[in-house]
């Protein structure tokens, strides 16, 4: 019997050899840790947030010029639009992003920055009337330091919570469990959009001083 370097879990059959069958044992020993396969992950591996050097390499940018199926967007407004997160915390995690491509929420004109409170405001009352959602975190990360993904262009998280969502698996096996898809998601939330954007500006006009627009 012959056999090569580094082909020990293909052993070559020699004439004395029996049928070929998958009983077999692969070369190693099993190390105790479960793979979790992202190869879609590699594009941020590889080169990471240094990739978004100016607004054309920005999926930011990017994304309002495709449709709203596609780009996973919620709801656009006048300066700002809403959509969903690529890679979720939770169901139903959106971002709220100006459509300029500027990096510092000090950047934003006085009309975006009340958009974007705006948007994040009808978010709230969408997610909350779709799915339930109990709790909130509202963040947006500054900078590399900061945290950002993508510092190069502002985008504000609203990231829904429910009771016991923090189970053991974030913290013993860095995994969250999403049990909705994306496009299920953005579907779910652009139709509850317009209703939710209702039962907003009409709560804002019964409170006293509340503008309704
Ligand atoms: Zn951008």
């Amino acid at each position: 019997m012959t056999s090569r370097p580094g082909q020990q879990d293909e052993p070559v059959p020699g004439p004395d050899d029996g049928p070929v069958t998958d009983d077999f044992q692969l070369a190693g020993t099993p190390d105790g840790f479960q793979r979790l396969w992202n190869p879609h992950r590699l594009a941020y591996v590889s080169g990471g947030q240094d990739q978004v050097r100016d607004e054309s390499s920005c999926p930011f940018c990017a994304a309002p010029a495709r449709s709203d199926e596609e780009s996973l967007i919620v709801a656009r407004g006048t300066t700002a639009y809403v959509l969903c997160n690529l890679y979720p915390y939770n169901a139903g995690h959106l971002l709220v992003c100006p459509y300029r491509h500027v990096p510092d929420y000090t950047d934003l004109t006085v009309e975006e920055t009340a958009e974007l409170a705006r948007l994040a405001q009808i978010a709230m009352t969408a997610l909350r009337e779709t799915s339930g959602a109990t709790g909130f975190n509202l963040g947006m990360n500054q900078g590399k330091a900061g945290g950002a993904g993508i510092a190069a262009h502002l985008h504000q998280h609203v990231v829904p919570r429910w009771g016991g969502d923090g189970n053991f698996l974030p913290v013993i096996a860095q995994t969250k469990n999403i049990t909705v898809t994306l496009d299920t998601v953005r579907n779910v939330v652009a139709e509850a959009w317009a209703d939710a954007e209702a039962a907003f500006d009409a709560r804002q006009a019964s409170t006293s001083g509340g503008s309704g627009t």
